[in-house]
């Protein structure tokens, strides 16, 4: 006999899990189902984003980050140690616990809402009708009425460098080396490349960073990516743009890899690749034939505004739809869709959606950039404000990169908020919900920000728009 709900969610990652809790909140009868399996055969809900994406990259980022300070850092405060060890299985060991934690944390999630967590492979038939088949056992019918696909994203290979598993992987590979490689070659300087480059950085490695288009970071403010880029030099992260990866060979030495730029060919020899050139949607095996879904030409599951797919009560969300491939952006698809099944108003406001880099110093941003606003002919005003002038970054001994408020230049209303420096990822907050609630430069102005906090570079940033920062010199 076949099973019935109200709404069954392919894919448990950050955009199908929060769409199933929300829809059984709801009042609605809801199932997950997931395929994820782990190196060790075993399962876990939460997808890329806690088994091998945000969670254990930013439990290593910061495991590595704190190895880095006591070496290069702790002196500066007066403390001293003599011998500074790493030890990467307790480090890889700790970023498991994490993971597991969390990602049991999800099945409890599940169990207390009332959502059935079904742990298998999930193909949809035809509209109401989902296949699902567990892990190991054989294939049975769910009745539904409405479907949620939310399979998310897998990484790119490139014919070029094809993985091993090795030595050649990608992002979830280069999470679980068990030892520092003493050179890395990053294919891509992107978001995965920066952050992964900058783990195996700080522990010791040489790290190389290959990037096709020659400007650095395209999508962030130029400001903003320039003195990103500024530092990571420094910390002698060695970006190379402009750089199109054209083969890949194994020798005694180790990885070769050939590249074209605008001076000729190269090669460098490294002990690991990482290839970090994007994700592409995941749809493998998803729709039976009649299920009519249509994909885009890049193979992203078309949808409207709402996550509507062209079929009647089947929506989809998460990484597999357009827009930026975000944990949050996913998660509030999701919410918006089991909102919107449950016949209740929702939006997802995707012009605020924030983005953030988890290098050091971190990069964070929302709205739009000075690059797009010139573009778009928009008349605005800049002000930006230096860490190097706040007290708390200055008492962190991480006092690099600067906060720019970008406001309209006609009604003040705030644009884009863009961010290098200590905490970004959590400062901007603050500017999504100002903007959030079409805020002004100068409601920001006369916001109390507690001192001594990094926040105050936000508020002087926002003074500086109109040149009343308080504490530099207004130009
Ligand atoms: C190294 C790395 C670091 C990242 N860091 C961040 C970060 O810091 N912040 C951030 O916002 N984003 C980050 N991301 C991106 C983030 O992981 C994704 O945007 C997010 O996971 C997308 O969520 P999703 O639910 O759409 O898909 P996924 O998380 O990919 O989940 C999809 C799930 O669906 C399952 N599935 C697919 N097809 C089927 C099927 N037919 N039947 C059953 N199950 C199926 C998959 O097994 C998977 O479990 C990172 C990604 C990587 C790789």
């Amino acid at each position: 006999m076949s099973q019935s709900f109200d709404v069954v969610v392919i894919g448990a990652g950050p955009a199908g899990y929060v769409a199933a809790i929300r829809a059984a909140q709801n009042g609605l009868k809801s199932a997950c189902i997931d395929e994820w399996k782990n190196r060790d055969g075993s399962t876990a809900f939460g997808g890329t984003c806690l088994n091998a994406g945000c969670i254990p990259s930013k439990a290593l980022l910061e495991s590595s980050e704190l190895y880095h300070r006591a070496h290069a850092e702790f002196a500066s405060h007066g403390i001293r140690i003599e011998h500074a060890s790493m030890d990467i299985a307790k480090m890889q060991a700790r970023k498991s616990g994490i993971v597991k934690q969390l990602t049991s944390g999800i099945a409890a999630l599940f169990k207390a809402n009332g959502v059935t967590g079904l742990q298998g492979h999930g193909r949809m038939l035809g509209a109401g009708r989902v296949e699902y088949t567990p892990h190991g056992g054989s294939p049975g019918l769910i009745e539904t009425r409405s479907v949620i696909l939310a399979s998310g994203s897998a990484p790119i290979e490139l014919k070029a460098v094809p993985f091993d598993g090795k030595d050649v992987v990608d992002s979830w590979g280069a999470l679980e080396f068990v030892e520092v490689p003493k050179r890395v070659g990053v294919i891509g300087g992107g978001v995965i490349g920066l952050e992964l480059g900058s783990v195996w950085k700080r522990l010791g490695a040489e790290v190389t960073v290959i990037e096709a288009l020659d400007q650095f970071l395209y999508m962030v403010d130029q400001q903003i990516a320039k003195e990103a880029l500024r530092h990571f030099k420094r910390q002698g992260l060695d970006v190379r743009l402009g750089a199109k990866v054209t083969a890949s060979r194994r020798g005694t030495e180790g990885i070769t890899l050939d590249y074209a730029d605008a001076n000729g060919t190269h090669s460098i020899t490294v002990d690991k690749v990482i290839v970090a050139v994007g994700r592409r949607p995941y749809t493998q095996d998803l729709f039976g034939p009649d299920a009519g879904v249509r994909l885009d030409q890049r193979g992203f599951i078309e949808v409207d505004h709402e996550c509507r797919t062209n079929v009647p009560n089947v929506w989809a969300v998460g990484d597999a739809v357009r827009g930026p491939m975000l944990a949050h952006k996913g998660s509030e698809e999701g919410v918006m869709v089991a909102d919107l099944i449950a016949g209740q108003v929702a939006e997802v406001n995707y012009e605020v959606i924030p983005s953030v880099i988890y290098t050091a110093p971190e990069i964070a941003w929302t709205g739009r950039t000075e690059e797009q606003l010139k573009q778009d002919g928009v008349a605005y005003k800049v002000g930006s404000f230096n860490f190097a002038a706040n007290g708390r970054a200055k008492a962190l001994e991480q006092a690099a990169g600067l906060v720019k408020v970008i406001a309209s230049a006609e009604d003040d209303r705030i644009l884009g908020v863009h961010i290098v420096g200590p905490m970004a990822g959590e400062l901007i907050a603050e500017a999504v919900l100002a903007m959030e609630f079409s805020a002004s430069a100068e409601d920001l102005q006369r916001t109390i920000h507690a001192h001594p906090t990094l926040s105050e570079a936000m508020h002087e940033a926002a003074l500086a728009a109109d040149k009343r920062a308080l504490h530099a010199i207004n130009k």
